[in-house]
Parts: C-alpha cells; sequence; structure tokens
C-alpha cells in the first residue's frame, strides 16, 4: 500500500486491511466535509441584504438559493422563487471551522424573482 493511505484511512476511522489488497469501505479520496459543505452564500437574493456566515436571518432551499428573513418570511411567503422549494433557517458554520472551509465569496443577486412575486401578492 501507498505511504500516505493509513494516514487517509485514519483520518476517516477506517481500519485498513492488509489481507493482500487493500480494502476500504469508502474511496480513500473521498472527504466527506467537502462533499457535503454548504456554501453559504454572501447574501440575500432578492434585497441582497449581506448574509454572514453566522447571520441567523439567513434562509435557504434545497438548492441552496439564499434570502434574508425578511425577505424569506415576507413577499417569498417561505417559498423560494426558483425552485418552489421551502425556505429554512440556514445552519451556521462555527468559527474554528471557516478558516479551512471559508464561506462563499460568491454573490447570487436576482431581484427578479421576487419582483414577480410581489407583484403576485
Ligand atoms: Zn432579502
Ligand atoms: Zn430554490
Amino acid at each position: 500500500m501507498k505511504a500516505g493511505d493509513k494516514d487517509n484511512a485514519a483520518r476517516f476511522g477506517l481500519e485498513p486491511r492488509e489481507h493482500g489488497r487493500v480494502c476500504y469501505s469508502v474511496p480513500i479520496d473521498f472527504n466527506p466535509f467537502e462533499a457535503a459543505m454548504l456554501l453559504l452564500r454572501p447574501g440575500c437574493e432578492c434585497c441582497d441584504k449581506d448574509l454572514p456566515p453566522d447571520a441567523q436571518d439567513a434562509r435557504i432551499c434545497s438548492f441552496e438559493c439564499t434570502f434574508c428573513a425578511g425577505c424569506a418570511d415576507g413577499v417569498l411567503a417561505g417559498i423560494c422563487p426558483n425552485c418552489g422549494g421551502e425556505l429554512l433557517p440556514r445552519p451556521r458554520r462555527p468559527a474554528a471551522k471557516l478558516a479551512a472551509n471559508p464561506a462563499s465569496t460568491q454573490r447570487v443577486f436576482k431581484p427578479a424573482g421576487c419582483a414577480k412575486l410581489a407583484s403576485l401578492a
């Protein structure tokens, strides 16, 4: 086996089995943290309000369309204007984890979707 394999296995709490072939239950380059990480977009799509990673009023849908609580609970009535899914509070990432897993800085601002809903209300 390669030199780094044992360390990788230990990182994920796996016991490498050494009976001729190395066998793991997950691929060795699979990083569950990278794979499951939220983008934590920096602002509301409707009003462009800043929503830092520790914001308590950030709302997201399952695609991580991101809105502030004011827009989500107000004009959007809890429904994402892009996909029609539910908007729920976004979990906050502990500050200690942000250094290694920084939030997205890519701002998404699509006021058109929100304006459309507002005109229907
Ligand atoms: Zn907003
Ligand atoms: Zn959505």
